[in-house]
């Protein structure tokens, strides 16, 4: 296996933490590739420590970058402290904005509030929502944390919205009817964040 700690899609740059993840999304990418874009394989032979990561930033030209994103081949947040260790040193060297991509349950995860943590440090926390309904949610995610998982990935998205200047969550195009959209953008009406519905990837 490899160790893709960066890799490009479109105009940004990602970063592959860990492979770990609390759910086992019935369409993870992961099941069907190993990779995104142009990218190397995604699977990693070990985690990257924070250390290796700034290296990894270090040895490449940051400018054509719009946004760093902690995105990667499982849910970031499952290294948190790695997060935001690296995140304070593209924010403090490059000044970059910077994004997590994430499924929300980084409380459950840290067994603790951890919105907090993302204040000054993170831009944007895009939340996957996936569904208004939490049965649906839960038949989708299969996450480990159980019916709770819905709801708590909401109250995570309300706290963040605290401390984040951007909050959005999304829905992937064509999984849900557009009566589905429509209480997906009640729930981020009432939470304050923005409603985004993204393309497909297959
Ligand atoms: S939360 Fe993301 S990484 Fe985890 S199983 Fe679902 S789609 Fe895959």
């Amino acid at each position: 296996m490899s160790m893709t700690i960066l890799y490009e899609v479109h105009d940004n740059l990602y970063v592959n933490l860990t492979n770990k993840c609390p759910c086992a999304c019935t369409f993870c990418l992961r099941q069907t590739r190993d990779h995104m874009e142009d990218s190397d394989v995604l699977w990693l032979s070990r985690e990257p420590s924070a250390d290796e990561v700034k290296e990894a930033l270090l040895a490449k030209d940051l400018t054509p970058y719009k946004e760093v994103v902690f995105c990667g081949f499982g849910e970031p947040t499952e290294r948190l402290d790695v997060l935001l260790e690296t995140a304070a040193f593209i924010k403090e060297r490059y000044g970059k904005p910077i994004r997590i991509d994430t499924n929300g349950l980084a409380d459950l995860i840290c067994k603790e509030p951890t919105a907090h943590r993302l204040k000054g440090l993170i831009d944007t926390v895009s939340i996957s929502l996936n569904t208004p309904d939490k049965e649906r949610y839960l038949e989708l995610t299969r996450s480990r944390f159980g019916i709770g998982s819905f709801d708590a990935m909401l109250a995570y998205a309300a706290e963040c919205k605290k401390y984040v200047p951007n909050v959005v969550m999304t829905t992937v195009d064509t999984t849900i009817t557009k009566e589905e959209e429509e209480q997906c953008r009640a729930i981020c009406e009432r939470l304050g964040v923005t409603y985004r519905i993204r393309p497909w990837e297959d």
